[in-house]
């Protein structure tokens, strides 16, 4: 479903963030990428997601392909309406704004019947998200606030979900939770799932597929059994 072949990122010309990394995602799969601080992870999501800007300096060269059409070159809202999200690190929601507004704040047009099924999916998910709809964002736990950031990457109805360090500064129940609804995520909608975490535990605990990265390139791969026994 997703492929890169041999990706290589520079930022600002120089900085050589990910070196001829291959790596895939098939459809209902969840993959995590694995790795130190640094390793790179994050800019290949944001590879993906084509929110880098080679107007700046950053390249991005080698192939990156969804359903054999190539992402590299396409802009962010055209890689959302061909199916893929990301959440990035640290959430990034309108915190003076209620969960709803959030939600609504997609950036994809849409009628008000689409955004109230799409608000009815997002729901079923978090039925949390549910209750505080009404309430500023701002206000929101860290683990609550996560679910939300995941609700409005989900309101487009992504077949790829990409999740950067959901886990980050929470607390461990609240990390089951999400977890939990992102695995059901799999399950019942078939959505697929590339995930960036810190906790290679917790990532391999639900992941079918995982890569580690470091400086930059895919130093092993495989299935979470073989990394496990490795690390
Ligand atoms: P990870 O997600 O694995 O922690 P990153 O992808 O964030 O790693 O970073 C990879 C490398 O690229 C690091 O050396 C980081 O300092 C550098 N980097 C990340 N973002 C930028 C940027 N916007 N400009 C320049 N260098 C960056
Ligand atoms: P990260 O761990 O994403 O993966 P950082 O704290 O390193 O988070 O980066 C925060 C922001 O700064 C990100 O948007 C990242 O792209 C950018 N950034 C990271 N490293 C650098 C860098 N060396 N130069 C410029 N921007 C950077």
């Amino acid at each position: 479903m997703l492929t890169l072949n041999n990706v290589q990122i520079v930022y600002d010309n120089v900085i050589e963030a990910v070196r001829d990394a291959s790596l895939s995602v098939d459809q209902g799969q969840i993959v995590t990428l694995l790795g130190s601080n640094g390793a790179g992870k994050s800019t290949i999501l944001k590879g993906i997601a084509g929110v880098l800007y080679p107007e700046e300096g950053d390249i991005i060269g080698g192939t990156i392909s969804f359903d054999g059409k190539n992402l590299i070159g396409r802009k962010p809202d055209e890689i959302v309406r061909d199916g893929i999200v990301m959440v990035p690190e640290g959430r990034q929601l309108f915190e003076p704004l209620t969960v709803e507004e959030n939600l609504m704040m997609g950036g994809i047009t849409r009628t008000r019947a689409a955004a109230a099924e799409a608000l009815d999916y997002v729901f079923s998910i978090f039925p949390r998200v549910k209750e505080k709809r009404g309430t500023i964002a701002g206000y929101l736990s860290g683990g609550e606030q996560q679910m939300v950031a995941i609700s409005r990457a989900l309101m487009s109805r992504p077949r790829l979900l990409m999740l950067d360090e959901p886990s980050l500064g929470l607390a461990p129940q609240i990390i089951t939770e999400i977890f939990a609804a992102v695995t059901s995520l799999v399950k019942e909608s078939n959505v697929s799932i590339l995930l960036v975490e810190q906790n290679a535990e917790l990532a391999l605990s639900i992941a079918s597929y995982g890569y580690i990265i470091e400086n930059g390139r895919v130093v092993m791969d495989g299935t979470p059994q073989k990394l496990m026994s490795n690390e």
